[in-house]
């Protein structure tokens, strides 16, 4: 009896061990923007993200952490990124782990070389993080089976409610309508409390990088989204200035409402 019990425990402790598994994902990148902006758009997900700045230091991260995916660069100082694939490949315990090749090299050869070597797909830069996204989700379900949905699907804090998968919102129990992009702004910021964004990295990572709007365009956004969920919009609480730096969601005040 006691035994079964405790095997039972450690079989919940093992599949609750590896849901957070599934949540892993190693980047291999050199670029430190580059880096950080997988970093900021993956962790958006509800991923976890391990980053080397080399293949090395990439493959020791393979051996220490058993990620469930990883991304990789091909141009990386010292061991190049085709031959990390391979070795990533060679390992035994990640020979189902998904490797998603990102680089600047576009050519067709480089795709089939990939390929060849076990990548599952290939992105070419600049890319945009949205899609990124798509694709490694797509690649750890196809993989893993559903790892279920970042988070939470629904926010609920104080006079706020967010249902991200219905796009509905409502403040104290009142419906209030907003475009696509000022839902997007919003899911943004609530995903990413408390830290401070400069209008450059909302335009990269809320409109994508290859929209060519102005940093302006953000402070209009901004405005709007105030208008609809603050209680004095000339005096915000929830999306406050940084003066000089950019825009930070103030969870904390939520607390207050
Ligand atoms: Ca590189």
């Amino acid at each position: 009896m006691w035994r079964c019990r405790a095997r039972s425990r450690g079989a919940n402790a093992a599949m609750a061990e590896s849901r957070r598994e599934r949540r892993k994902v190693l980047v291999i990148e050199d670029e430190r923007d580059i880096r950080e902006l997988l970093r900021i758009a993956l962790e958006a997900e509800g991923l976890q993200v391990l980053a080397a700045e080399d293949g090395e230091l990439g493959l020791a991260l393979v051996r220490r952490e058993r990620p469930a995916l990883v991304v990789l660069d091909l141009m990386l100082p010292g061991v190049g990124g085709f031959e990390i694939c391979r070795r990533i490949r060679a390992e035994e315990s990640m020979t189902r782990v998904p490797i998603l090749i990102l680089s600047a090299r576009s050519g067709e050869p480089d795709k089939i070389v990939g390929r060849e070597l076990g990548a599952d797909d290939y992105g070419t830069k600049p890319f945009s993080p949205r899609e990124l996204v798509a694709r490694v989700r797509a690649l750890l379900r196809r993989a893993w089976g559903d790892p279920g949905e970042a988070p939470s699907e629904i926010y609920r804090k104080g006079s706020i409610e967010i249902d991200f998968s219905a796009y509905e919102v409502r403040i104290d129990n009142q419906r209030v309508e907003f475009s696509l992009r000022e839902f997007e702004l919003l899911r943004f910021f609530v995903k990413h409390p408390n830290r401070v964004y400069e209008r450059g990295q909302l335009l990269e990572l809320v409109w994508g990088p290859d929209t060519f709007v102005e940093p302006r365009t953000v402070d209009v956004h901004v405005r709007r989204l105030r208008r609809r969920i603050e209680r004095d919009d000339a005096d915000p609480e929830l999306i406050v200035t940084v003066r000089g730096v950019g825009y930070m969601f103030n969870e904390r005040s939520l607390e207050a409402r």
